[in-house]
């Protein structure tokens, strides 16, 4: 267990923003778990857990506090195929695409459109991580995590978990920060998934003329859709989607959507890239923040200062989106820090 100090939010989150955290611990085993809680009991610290951190944006103040970053490793096969179904394990802080490649390269389908979704295993439920078509709660099975109440790890079971759209027990309500999770469990599939796929990678395969929809061809066909608009967090800094998609709930409020010439999909989404395209920001940048030219959601930090910076941006977005439209924008990504 290495146990550092003073380290700034920016170097360990792909938005790279942020003031020092106090304490920063790399967790290698379950056995880290128990005593990182411990270290900072007695400090009396908070503690956050983090994976890549590509979903978290760090405030200008730091966290005084300890951050515990994940690097706990290893899968396998948690039971024997049946009837073409099969448990596969990862611990969670295995990527969550070295996982999908795994689980493909053996042959099942089931998370393969999640390939290439930047960070680990352990965030994957947090916000129920999703991607054309699929997310984690379609396949997940249950979750061992370090409840920090009961002082014990424990199993979780998929319905307990309260899964839904970037939801979860995980980042939402009461149970915030309860849990440190340490492994999860999903029930993959022999056999080919049938089309239509999600828009972008059914157009993908049609001009690649691509019929054969293998756990692999799908994976590589995902990866190659995914490069050719989203930044590699290596690289650019991000967090990804930056905004969630609105999504109507009477059909009341999916008329008036339509009327208005505004796309609804499955049955009450508005894209909010298509938002923010046709508000007229995409390409455009505000406070060293650049909304992408290839996908609109997504917020790049091509030269922001500080949180304050990103936080006049996301303001700014939010108010042109609101005037021509009428809808709020919410954000995706946590944020981290005072
Ligand atoms: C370029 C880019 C593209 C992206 N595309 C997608 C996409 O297609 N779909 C999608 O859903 N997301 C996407 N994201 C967001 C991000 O990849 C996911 O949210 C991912 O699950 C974050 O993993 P992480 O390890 O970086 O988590 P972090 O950002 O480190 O943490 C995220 C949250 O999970 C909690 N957490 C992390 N690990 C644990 C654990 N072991 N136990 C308990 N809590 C934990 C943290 O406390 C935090 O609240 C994208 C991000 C980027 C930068």
């Amino acid at each position: 267990m290495k146990i550092e100090e003073n380290i700034p939010i920016a170097k360990i989150t792909t938005m790279r923003l942020g003031g020092n955290a106090r304490y920063v611990i790399t967790i290698e085993n379950e056995e880290d778990v128990a005593e990182a809680y411990n270290f900072a009991e007695e400090k009396k610290l908070p503690v956050y857990v983090l994976g890549c951190g590509s979903n978290i944006i760090g405030r200008d103040g730091g966290f005084d506090g300890v951050i515990l970053i994940n690097k706990i490793k290893g899968m396998g096969e948690h039971t024997k195929e049946d009837e073409g179904a099969i448990q596969l394990y990862a611990y969670s802080g295995e990527l969550l695409d070295d996982f999908v490649c795994y689980s493909t390269k053996l042959g099942y389908s089931g998370i393969e459109a999640l390939s290439a979704v930047p960070g680990t295993v352990g965030a994957a439920p947090v916000q129920n991580v999703g991607a054309y078509g699929q997310d984690i709660s379609q396949t997940l099975v249950s979750v061992r995590a370090y409840d920090t109440k009961k002082k014990e790890f424990v199993e979780l079971e998929k319905d307990e978990l309260d899964l839904s759209y970037r939801h979860s027990i995980f980042n939402s309500g009461k149970e915030i920060g309860r849990y440190f999770i340490t492994r999860i469990i999903v029930e993959v599939k022999r056999g080919e998934l049938q089309p239509p796929f999600y828009n972008s990678l059914q157009k993908y395969l049609d001009e690649h003329d691509i019929h054969e929809y293998s756990p692999e061809t799908i994976r590589k066909a995902v990866r190659a859709v995914r490069e050719a608009k989203l930044p590699d967090p290596e690289e650019i800094a991000s967090s990804g989607s930056f905004f969630k998609n609105v999504y109507l709930k009477t059909d009341k409020e999916i008329k008036a959507a339509e009327a208005a010439g505004i796309p609804v999909w499955d049955g009450g989404k508005i894209p909010s890239g298509w938002l923010i395209e046709n508000a007229g920001l995409k390409g455009q940048v505000f406070h060293g923040m650049r909304v992408s030219d290839k996908a609109s959601l997504v917020l790049i930090n091509e030269s922001a200062r500080n949180y304050a910076d990103l936080d006049a941006a996301r303001n700014e977005i939010i108010e042109r989106v609101r005037e021509k439209f009428g809808y709020t924008l919410e954000q995706e990504p946590m944020e981290l820090g005072k």
